[in-house]
């Protein structure tokens, strides 16, 4: 049996987190360990970034990430470094 601590579970996407992000259901990381995607490494980074660039929904949770100004970890294939850069430009 799986523990709460650090797993994304697919009950967990309920609302409201399906209610604000419905795409999350389609998510490739729904069934990662949810820290994968607050890699600590290089190495963890690119792993993370692997699995978003197998995701249908990655413009959708870069879109998210960026209106939501998410600060910490990967989402939609970018880093914290690489989104802030994307905000400066747009
Ligand atoms: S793009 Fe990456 S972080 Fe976003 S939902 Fe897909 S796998 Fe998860």
């Amino acid at each position: 049996m799986d523990t709460m601590d650090d797993t994304i579970e697919f009950e967990a996407l309920t609302a409201p987190i399906l209610e604000e992000r419905p795409w999350a259901v389609f998510a490739a990381c729904k069934a990662e360990k949810s820290m994968k995607f607050f890699p600590q490494t290089r190495q963890e980074e690119r792993e993370a970034i692997a699995i978003c660039n197998i995701c249908p929904v990655i413009e959708d949770c870069l879109d998210h990430a960026l209106e939501s100004n998410e600060r910490f970890g990967v989402w939609g294939g970018t880093t914290e470094r690489e989104r802030r850069k994307i905000s400066r430009i747009v």
